[in-house]
């Protein structure tokens, strides 16, 4: 099942090229009620959405996706977790190209571990990427797969790891490079981008076997398959569940292959997941 949030918060089941709208079975979600639950609401009761979605879809009124504005999927996720360095031939390329390194020895995961990106700088497609400290500084694209943790995960061991995800979608790791922190350059509002929508698990077969690719303008930039990931998909959600609790709605963005490269207002950035969706995204000056 692909669900997708758009418009004004409506809740979408893709079809082909057509959104069916089923934000209705939005009612079986519990009333919000201070403090709200850590996590992603919707995210944390898929099951039952999903179920009413079914009920709901062979009625609903259909919209051409081209017409609607497609927002990230997870709307609230308490977490999104980036993946340094997971792919050699990005190693490689930033060690050669001092614009990627900024004059700092580049090393691989095993050595970094994960950083976090504020969740306040979440997007969807329809929404687009805002560039900041343009044209001063080199702002980038980095596709990368991202895994959308289903329930709370805890010290979880490899084999069970993918029993945890609830779907996935393509995440864009926006990045401004220089020298600070990871966490400050990938933060920036609009430099985590998700979407078109979520791809339930049961539809990717093996999220460490999956072809996709990034073009900007029509030009190819980035194009490789997560059989080439460092850490795969169960190692990155079993070692992030030794230090911190993985909550419902939480994103992994598993890292970058080789090709990144800068964006300028103008441009756009159409990038593709196998199995999972294809979105464009426009570039603009924030
Ligand atoms: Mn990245």
């Amino acid at each position: 099942m692909r669900l997708c949030r758009y418009d004004d918060n409506r809740l979408g089941l893709v079809e082909g090229n057509e959104v069916k709208d089923v934000t209705e079975a939005l009612k079986v979600l519990p009333a919000a009620r201070w403090p709200l639950p850590q996590g992603d609401l919707l995210i944390a009761n898929l099951d039952k959405v999903m179920a009413e979605v079914k009920k709901l879809a062979p009625n609903a009124k259909r919209t051409p996706l081209k017409n609607v504005k497609l927002k990230s999927p997870v709307a609230n996720p308490s977490k999104i977790i980036g993946a340094p360095v997971n792919y050699r031939a990005h190693k490689e390329e930033s060690i050669k190209d001092k614009g990627i390194s900024f004059g700092t020895e580049v090393k691989e995961i095993d050595y970094y571990g994960l950083f976090l990106k504020a969740s306040s700088g979440l997007v969807g497609a329809g929404e687009g990427c805002a560039l900041r400290f343009h044209p001063d500084r080199r702002n980038d694209h980095e596709i990368e797969l991202a895994v959308i943790i289903g329930k709370k995960a805890e010290n979880v061991p490899v084999e069970r790891a993918l029993d945890y995800v609830a779907g996935y979608a393509i995440g864009l790791d926006m990045t401004v490079r220089g020298q600070e922190e990871r966490s400050l350059r990938k933060s920036i509002d609009s430099y985590s981008i998700l979407g078109p929508w979520l791809t339930t698990a049961d539809e990717v077969k093996d999220p460490e076997n999956v072809d996709f690719s990034i073009t900007v303008n029509g030009e190819p930039r980035q194009k490789s398959n997560t059989n080439n990931l460092i850490w795969g998909v169960k190692r990155l959600i079993s070692y992030a569940s030794t230090f911190y609790a993985l909550l419902p709605g939480d994103i992994i963005m598993t890292g970058t292959p080789e090709g990144v490269g800068p964006v300028k207002p103008g441009d756009v950035m159409h990038a593709e997941i196998a199995g999972v969706g294809v979105m464009d995204v426009p570039v603009r000056a924030a």
